[in-house]
């Protein structure tokens, strides 16, 4: 079990030639263990940036991240236990979608093989992928790159997970199924996760708060009731 704490997060990008870009401006906030957060606010906002910074993808201007109460900011991101699942899902096209989901877990720890094969099947089935684990990401569509990618990130067990749209390639069908596995797996596993969407009925059925961005900063901090109830 996982807590996962921002403290006056902050990124500005800065480019030659170019204005500098405040992207996060002081972001305070504590996620409980097990808790999932949905994030929500306009594109440009500052909702992938502190995702990544999270992730370690991204370098921390100001500000701090701690998990369990230590600072990770100084750690790259393979030594912090995030699970990842972003927009552009990075699938490796010469792997099988098998093979994709058992390099997350190989690149995580040395696993014995049948281990790594359980896990795989289990994984898959979860979020069914179970018919698709001899197909290569060329040969999938969006929506079950999504969900390989979803499966990859889950795999590994981690910590926290941290997911960008994770729904957004799926059909209407699939978002629901997906939806309910999602919620399933959460309560199941209990990561402390933080989830970026569009998507209010989403974040209405997954999230136990509710964080809204804007301009780089969180306007609004509830419950989804608080939040979608609220004047
Ligand atoms: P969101 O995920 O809410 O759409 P982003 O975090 O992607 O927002 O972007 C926040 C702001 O930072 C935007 O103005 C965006 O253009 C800018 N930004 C994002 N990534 C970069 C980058 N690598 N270099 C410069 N500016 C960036
Ligand atoms: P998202 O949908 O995740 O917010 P964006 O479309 O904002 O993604 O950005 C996609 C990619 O482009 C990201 O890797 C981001 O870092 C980069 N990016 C976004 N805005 C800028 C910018 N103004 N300058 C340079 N890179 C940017």
């Amino acid at each position: 079990m996982t807590q996962l704490e921002l403290r006056e997060l902050r990124k500005t990008y800065r480019s030659r030639g170019r204005p500098a870009v405040d992207a996060v401006r002081g972001i305070d906030l504590a996620l409980r263990s097990g808790e999932l957060l949905g994030l929500l606010g306009p594109s440009g906002c500052g909702k992938s940036t502190t995702l990544r910074m999270i992730a370690g993808l991204e370098t921390v201007t100001g500000g701090d991240i701690l998990v369990d109460g230590r600072s990770v900011i100084q750690s790259p991101a393979q030594a912090r236990n995030m699970g990842v699942a972003f927009e552009n899902y990075a699938l490796y096209p010469p792997l099988t979608v098998a093979e994709n989901l058992a390099f997350g877990l190989k690149a995580r720890r040395r696993a014995a093989r049948g281990d790594v094969t359980r896990k795989v099947a289990d994984i898959a089935e979860r979020v069914g992928l179970t018919d698709l684990l001899d197909a290569r990401p060329a040969g999938l569509s969006s929506g079950q790159k999504q969900r390989v990618s979803l499966a990859r990130a889950l795999i590994r067990e981690p910590d926290v997970l941290l997911l960008d749209e994770p729904l957004s390639h799926l059909d209407a069908a699939q978002r629901d199924t997906t939806r309910r596995e999602l919620k399933r797996i959460q309560r199941d596993l209990g990561h402390t996760t933080i989830l970026v969407t569009h998507d209010q009925e989403e974040a209405l059925s997954l999230a136990d708060r509710i964080a809204v961005m804007r301009d780089g900063v969180i306007q609004q901090l509830g419950t989804p009731y608080e939040i979608y109830d609220s004047p």
